[in-house]
């Protein structure tokens, strides 16, 4: 048996046994390009479809659901095959889909702020299982389709490097999607940014900033002992040459802790030389962390400190706050760890 995006031309070679050849192709674009489960692909022989039915198994089971605006916004919680649980966005926008996936169960980074870092680390997802993640956003975006997709669920892609930079490729070879429409968001690991340059992949690399020196950035982001801000610039520099793309570093604004002023003026002079821009957003609440994230007045006034020095800076939508759309909230609340998800019984609608 194998796993819904393991189907390749080699793994259908001895499923389809004497068939004819164009079988292959009608499967793998009934899967990749329609998303289709195989037994939903009827323009096969019957006998076929149910056999492939039979070998080609989902990794992915829905555990939860839930909505926001409207439904615009939608999270799902699955558990893979050993139990493991992962979270996967799907966020609509007038001008863009956005698929927001987990390329690890858990995360060993330890942030202290991070609901999925509060929970440790679980395992690394195989490549099969970050694409179907893919898979079921595109089937519940339909009639529209997937356009962007950020590897800034759970876990730490970089930590994850192999499975991160196959399933990254396949996004482009099996579903059709442009690298340049894929964001992998980092919390900072330089061999691993190191690595990426070197695959001349036209990626936008987000890294989690959060903090602009050493002392806050380590009580934040315990990965800065091994990685500090200096050496991170640097490898964030290059990555910028070596691929053209502009990077981006994150920020959660927390009260009282990196949105003062002098907060901006340190973000603003690491930022500007590099032509980085900078996404702000308020932090989310999480039961493990009690200080509150930035109030709205407070966030505007720090982006217009960051542009009066000549910094590029945007608020980043918000949405999906209300189902807990930061990191590892879903699976936290289903394990009764806080308040109860809002969870239909709703499944993720067939593809069409
Ligand atoms: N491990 C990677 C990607 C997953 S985290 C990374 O850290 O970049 C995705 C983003 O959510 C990161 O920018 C992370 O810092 C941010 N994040 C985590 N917890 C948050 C919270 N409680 N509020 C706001 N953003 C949070
Ligand atoms: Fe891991 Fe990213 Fe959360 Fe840090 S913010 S614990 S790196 S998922």
């Amino acid at each position: 048996m194998i796993k819904l995006c393991d189907t390749d031309p080699s793994s259908l070679e001895s499923l389809l046994g004497g068939h004819p050849g164009y079988r292959k192709t009608q499967v793998l674009e009934g899967v990749y390009r329609s998303h289709r489960l195989p037994a939903e692909l009827t323009t096969l022989p019957r006998e076929l479809r149910s056999r492939l039915a039979a070998e080609i198994q989902p990794a992915l089971t829905l555990v939860a659901e839930s909505a926001a605006g409207s439904d615009d916004t939608v999270k799902w919680l699955f558990a893979l095959e050993d139990g493991q649980r992962i979270e996967t966005v799907l966020m609509r926008y007038p001008d863009r889909v956005t698929a927001c996936v987990s390329t690890q169960a858990g995360c060993a980074m330890g942030c202290s702020f991070c609901a999925t870092g509060q929970g440790g680390f679980g395992r690394n997802l195989s490549a099969a299982e970050i694409l179907e993640q893919i898979f079921w956003a595109e089937r519940a975006a339909k009639p529209r389709a997937v356009t962007h997709v950020v590897f800034m669920g759970m876990g730490e892609p970089l930590a994850n490097y192999d499975r991160t930079v196959a399933a990254a490729r396949r996004l482009r070879s099996d579903f059709g999607i442009s690298l340049r429409r894929l964001t992998i968001s980092t919390v900072g690991i330089i061999p691993g940014i190191r690595r990426l340059a070197a695959e001349k992949m036209p990626v936008t690399l987000a890294v989690s900033l959060h903090a602009a020196n050493d002392e806050l950035r380590n009580e934040l982001v315990p990965m800065n002992r091994r990685y500090p801000i200096a050496d991170l610039v640097e490898a964030c520099s290059d990555y910028a040459r070596a691929t053209s793309r502009r990077i981006s570093f994150e920020w959660a604004l927390i009260s009282g802790v990196n949105d003062r002023a002098r907060d901006a003026e340190e973000l603003a002079a690491l930022a500007t030389p590099l032509g980085a821009h900078i996404n702000l957003i308020p932090l989310n609440p999480t039961p493990g962390y009690p200080v509150i994230g930035t109030a709205p007045p407070e966030v505007a006034s720090f982006a217009s400190h960051l542009r009066r020095l000549g910094a590029n800076a945007t608020v980043r939508d918000t949405r999906g706050r209300e189902i807990a759309a930061a990191c590892g909230q879903l699976s936290m609340r289903e394990a009764g760890g806080g308040r109860p998800a809002r969870v239909s019984a709703r499944s993720i609608p067939a593809g069409g």
